[in-house]
């Protein structure tokens, strides 16, 4: 397909298609958004929106920051935020994504990811918005908040003020899988980090003076019960790093890990066991270590009986679709948001093979989308 058809197939697939192969076309890798970012901007500007946007990310002073932009209520109701991510996974080098619209499904075209995890929810949010504009439909008012560096760690998210944010609940689309899926359920998670310090020796003329880090390390993991804990908690040591050569007792040696448990006290059993196996190491092999647990982020349980949740269920039965609530292992901005204090639902918006350069999108797909949001924004409405 050449790119005279593709652009005849996205103007008789509409608007929204359009906007779609705009956003992907423009590469916004982790930290490079600012391209993607400023044509978000301008776009909402010209419907005459006030758009404000956070500071970048550290590391990435060039680049952008999140993407907030208000619609003040024209209908009494519940105010509610919706919420994408503007950067992508990065490609292969020198990759650039070349969408290609085919029998109702649009692919990278390339060796590039298509990234419409999550510009398929970037693309219809910007559209609806839009719509709601130039079509006049009332709203119990609508927040946008477009994060950046999600891929790179929910960093946008974590760096998002959500105060001064008049939203009852929020929307993340940023779900695999069909439309109807709704994240329910996500288990809190902590990283668990060691750094053993030990002292070193030739390890053929004077072991004995020697304390090996590494010997600790490995004591350590071994004490530690790690995999499935139980239904809802899990644990694993993923990284260990030490030594320097075959001749050397290792004076350093650092190991790091996760938990994750739908309950929060298992989740702290069992850190404080990995903790302890930590420390008993230590002392048998007299060595010194250091400890760091972080936070990385709080489970929820949002079901039936949650604004967000109930919203979600009736604006999906109300298009036919059915509702699926599932419970994920991972975490998204949505986690973050509900630390944050804002309940957030993360809901499926219908890409496939993500973070791969087979990923698609059908456009039926992006237009129940384009419904799904009218949807929402008409069930939150009072
Ligand atoms: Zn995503």
């Amino acid at each position: 397909m050449s790119p005279h058809d593709i652009e005849e197939g996205a103007g008789a697939a509409g608007p929204l298609v359009s906007l779609f192969l705009e956003l992907v076309r423009i590469p916004s890798p982790s930290g490079f958004e600012r391209e993607v970012m400023d044509f978000l901007t301008n776009r909402l500007r010209g419907l005459g929106l006030e758009v404000g946007e956070s500071a970048p990310l550290e590391d990435h002073p060039g680049s952008a920051g999140n993407l907030y932009c208000r619609l003040p209520a024209t209908s009494s109701g519940f105010p509610i935020m919706l919420s994408a991510h503007a950067d992508t996974v990065a490609s292969e080098e020198g990759a650039l994504p070349h969408p290609v619209l085919e029998g109702g499904f649009i692919r990278s075209g390339s060796r590039a990811v298509l990234g419409a995890d999550d510009k398929a929810a970037v693309a219809p949010i910007i559209h609806v918005v839009e719509r709601i504009v130039h079509e006049q439909i009332p709203h119990a008012g609508i927040e946008l908040l477009i994060t950046v560096g999600e891929e790179g760690g929910l960093r946008g998210a974590k760096a998002a003020s959500m105060e001064g944010m008049a939203a009852a609940c929020g929307f993340c689309f940023d779900s695999t899988g069909p439309l109807g899926g709704m994240v329910v359920k996500s288990p809190s998670q902590k990283t668990v980090r060691a750094a053993f310090a030990g002292t070193s020796a030739h390890a053929g003329v004077a072991p004995e003076e020697g304390r090996s880090a590494v010997a600790a390390a490995a004591r350590a993991v071994a004490e530690m019960r790690l995999g499935r804990i139980d239904g809802e908690t899990t644990a694993n040591i993923g990284i260990i790093r030490g030594g320097e050569a075959v001749n050397v007792v290792p004076d350093r040696c650092v190991i790091a890990g996760e938990a994750r448990s739908h309950d929060r006290e298992k989740l702290e059993n069992q850190v404080s066991a990995m903790l302890d196996a930590i420390t008993f190491a230590a002392t048998v092999e007299g060595v010194d270590v250091e400890t760091q647990v972080v936070d990385e982020f709080h489970g929820f349980d949002l079901s039936e009986g949650n604004l967000p949740y109930d919203l979600a269920r009736r604006a999906l039965e109300r298009l036919g679709i059915e509702p699926r609530p599932v419970t994920t292992g991972g975490g998204s901005d949505v986690n973050v948001f509900i630390l944050k204090g804002l309940p957030c639902l993360n809901l499926s918006v219908g890409m496939e093979k993500v973070h791969t350069p087979d990923e698609y999108i059908s456009v039926e797909a992006l237009r129940r989308m384009e419904d799904l949001l009218l949807a929402l924004v008409e069930e939150a409405r009072g």
